[in-house]
């Protein structure tokens, strides 16, 4: 039924190109909005440890299995180690921690496996996350995790993995938008096999949708400003995780088959480019 592109990642699963994101939605809320997201159509959740909505979005998860809307097998489920803190990340009783925190993250969901696993964050002053990489290679061997991959990773900690270990992440998720597109980022992965997954792909909804040059386009084709950034993702062969918690947005998200962008629409959308992060910057930026 669903007319999500998917993309084929380095291991051979299959990721589908647009997916729903709940940071920031707490965790009763969403349970409504993954539920509101799967019958729209979706079949991509992300969620993360921090986000501590992965008992919400398990709930709705469970709800969709249980009534017939989805099977396990057409549903994507992503979640991310949160591997900060206070906590030592490094050696056995790091690996062991790694271990601890996906046990917890699979109960919350209430699931046997997810199709992905992340690392959230690179932490590159620490220099501990070849070490946690080290668990997620034994998680992906032990098949509770289809995929393994990572989020906020620079060239630099892609290199290292890269370098000492033979299981390749499958993604990095990366802050990504007509802002900040991450051009020198995507054709590192690309040289590597490494796909790439859009964080706050719609720039977190701010001043990016009202931009004049996007209205236009937007204009030009009869559809939001969303949906062109969204199609723009989807043409650049980036995987975009949208988030909303508002049906009739949950939905429009979705709505972005049926046109094109051409030469014209893609000038227009690379010179609303500023090189400026929302983020914090994860080269330099630490959580604690
Ligand atoms: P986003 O770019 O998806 O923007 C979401 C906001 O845009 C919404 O809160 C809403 O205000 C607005 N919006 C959504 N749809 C709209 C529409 N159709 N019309 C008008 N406004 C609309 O921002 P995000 O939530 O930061 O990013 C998406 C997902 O990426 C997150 O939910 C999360 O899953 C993931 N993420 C990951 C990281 C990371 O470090 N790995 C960081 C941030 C976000």
């Amino acid at each position: 039924m669903s007319t999500i592109p998917g993309i084929t990642l380095n291991d051979g699963a299959l990721i589908p190109q647009l997916g729903f994101g709940v940071w920031q939605v707490a965790d009763d809320e969403a349970t409504a909005a993954v539920r509101t997201a799967i019958e729209a159509g979706y079949r991509s959740i992300d969620t993360a440890a921090i986000y501590e909505n992965e008992t919400g979005t398990g709930r709705a998860i469970a709800e969709a299995l249980a009534n017939g809307t989805v099977s396990r097998g057409d549903l994507y489920v992503t979640t991310k180690l949160w591997n900060s803190g206070t906590r030592d990340w490094s050696g056995e009783q790091g690996r062991d921690a790694v271990l601890r925190e996906f046990d917890a993250s699979l109960e919350k969901l209430g699931l046997d496996h997810v199709d992905l696993y992340l690392i959230h964050w690179p932490r590159p002053a620490h220099g501990t996350f070849a070490n946690v990489w080290k668990a997620l290679e034994q998680i992906k061997a032990d098949g509770r995790a289809t995929s393994i991959g990572v989020s906020n990773f620079g060239p630099e900690q892609l290199t290292r993995l890269l370098d000492e270990s033979s299981v390749v992440p499958v993604l990095n998720q990366i802050e990504l938008h007509p802002y900040f597109p991450q051009e020198e980022l995507r054709a590192f992965h690309a040289e590597h096999g490494i796909a790439t997954e859009a964080w706050s792909p719609l720039g977190q909804g701010g001043e990016l949708l009202a931009e004049p040059a996007l209205v236009k386009v937007a204009e030009k084709h009869g559809r939001s400003v969303a949906q062109v950034v969204l199609r723009w993702h989807l043409q650049s062969g980036v995987i975009a995780i949208p988030k909303s918690v508002t049906p009739s947005r949950i939905r429009e998200n979705l709505d972005v088959a049926g046109f094109e962008l051409d030469a014209e629409d893609l000038a227009a959308i690379a010179g609303v480019a500023t090189g400026t992060r929302i983020g914090p910057d994860p080269q330099v930026f630490d959580w604690n």
